[in-house]
């Protein structure tokens, strides 16, 4: 039956899976510091797979976007639109974003979470420090791209990326060449993902059965009125607020829309990384949306570095549970501080695992609360992250759609087939002729004649 099963249906089941084993683990304490589980295999086996799956992600995120982003300049071929794009992009990216934590400032003032609230919490909160404002938007120009791309520096890599697409286009013609075989080597770069795509199943898995072994199921308890809030601002802002938009402004299909980016979702949640989600979403949104390369090459990417909705989210509510924990009333000016501190701060953070703790920190010394208060929902953010990523990723992808079909860079048809792309994307077989085709290529050269001479003489 696994073996005849879908991809998407795999990963799914790999993911139920992965929840019920880790929560029986979790309910029948097998997972205490030193059993033979917690050693061999929350610790040992499900991290190996899962940290290997990550890895794996990780590795294409930085050659993905550099090359597929490169042929998206050359594939617009006009400077000016692709100043347009960037411009819609950023602006929405913003607004979304402004939204989402107004939502979350708005329910949590609606419920009160956090009045009168007692808790003791042995979790201390070392403040690492978040980039200042001031690096992240120098450091955009990178002085060496190749440490830049060591770095992962997002916005580093984009800017390079952006100035080599230029620069080819004004070399124009005789840069033919160059454009074909970097579409060649994008096309390699995507038939990597594939691979990994395949072997999302077990990742998935791994990673999910041991996030969920060991979640702190007390502390939600205790702190369940943040926790209800926030899951519910995270529902409330990708479900209503980001779907009346994508209708709105686009007026495509909404359900096909969140069908077709349950794979995404699914793989933001396991590995609790917009960066390292990039791959998949690049492709859902090209291969499964018809969204033009050259668009989505830099909104993707773009957008798993600035845009974090869900994280702005966690940043809202956040605020206003540990305000009315420590009785400080912040009123409109702390508030309207609040949401331009988390916009500001979400453009420097790559979508990294617990990043948004580290931004919050930068929120809270801006409007005078005590950094000591996120040691309080500490526990809580592993699984709370998964969660915002998701939307993080979800909102990426909206924006995505919005302002490729604003922009016209889009293929509706596509969009609307709700089979489209789905085989393409995973499919891992390799052609048989294309391969004796590519080792003829090799014997037929120098280097395969000269090496084949040498094997028959010895
Ligand atoms: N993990 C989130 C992301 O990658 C960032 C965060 O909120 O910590 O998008």
């Amino acid at each position: 039956m696994w073996k005849n099963m879908g991809l998407t249906g795999k990963i799914i089941v790999a993911m139920i899976l992965g929840i019920i084993v880790g929560l029986l683990i979790n309910y029948l304490s097998l997972n205490a510091e030193g059993s033979f589980i917690n050693t061999y295999v929350t610790n040992g086996f499900f991290a190996i797979v899962g940290k290997l799956f990550v890895n794996s992600l990780k590795m294409l995120v930085v050659p993905l976007v550099l090359i597929s982003l490169i042929c998206g300049v050359c594939g617009i071929g006009d400077i000016r639109l692709l100043g347009r794009i960037g411009g819609k992009t950023f602006f929405i990216y913003m607004i979304t974003t402004a939204l989402a934590i107004t939502t979350a400032i708005g329910i949590g003032s609606m419920f009160g979470i956090g009045k009168g609230m007692q808790i003791a919490t042995k979790a201390v909160f070392e403040a690492e420090s978040a980039p200042p404002l001031i690096d992240v938007f120098s450091n955009i120009v990178p002085s060496n791209p190749i440490s830049a791309m060591a770095n992962g520096d997002m916005l580093s890599i984009i800017f390079f990326a952006m100035l080599i697409g230029i620069s080819i286009l004004m070399v124009g013609k005789p840069a033919k060449g160059l454009v074909q075989s970097l579409e060649l080597i994008n096309e390699v770069i995507l038939k990597m993902v594939t691979i990994i795509m395949n072997l999302a199943p077990y990742g998935v898995f791994a990673l999910l059965a041991k996030a969920m072994s060991e979640l702190g199921f007390d502390l939600i308890w205790s702190l369940l009125g943040y926790v209800a809030v926030l899951v519910g601002a995270l529902i409330f802002h990708f479900f209503v607020t980001m779907m009346v938009i994508l209708k709105l402004t686009s007026g495509l299909s909404v359900t096909t829309f969140l069908a077709k980016m349950r794979d995404v979702q699914i793989f933001a949640f396991s590995t609790s990384s917009s960066n390292a989600t990039i791959p998949i979403s690049l492709r859902t949104v090209t291969e499964r949306m018809g969204v033009n390369n050259s668009v989505a090459s830099f909104t993707i990417p773009f957008g798993a570095t600035i845009n974090m909705d869900g994280t702005a989210i966690m940043q809202g509510t956040a605020t206003i549970f540990i305000a009315n924990l420590y009785g400080v009333d912040l009123g409109i000016a702390g508030y309207l501080t609040v949401i331009l501190m988390s916009v500001l701060a979400s453009i420097g953070t790559a979508g990294v695992p617990g990043v948004g703790l580290i931004m919050l920190s930068m929120v809270f010394a801006q409007v005078g609360l005590p950094i000591e208060g996120i040691g309080l929902i500490l526990g809580v953010d592993r699984i709370l992250d998964m969660l915002r990523t998701a939307v993080n990723v979800g909102g990426d992808a909206a924006v995505t759609v919005i302002v490729a079909k604003m922009e016209n860079e889009m293929d509706v048809a596509v969009y609307n087939d709700p089979n489209a792309g789905a085989e393409t994307m995973f499919d891992d077989h390799i052609d048989a002729d294309s391969e004796r085709e590519l080792s003829a290529v090799f014997s037929d050269n120098l280097l395969g004649s000269e090496y084949n001479e040498i094997k028959q003489s010895s």
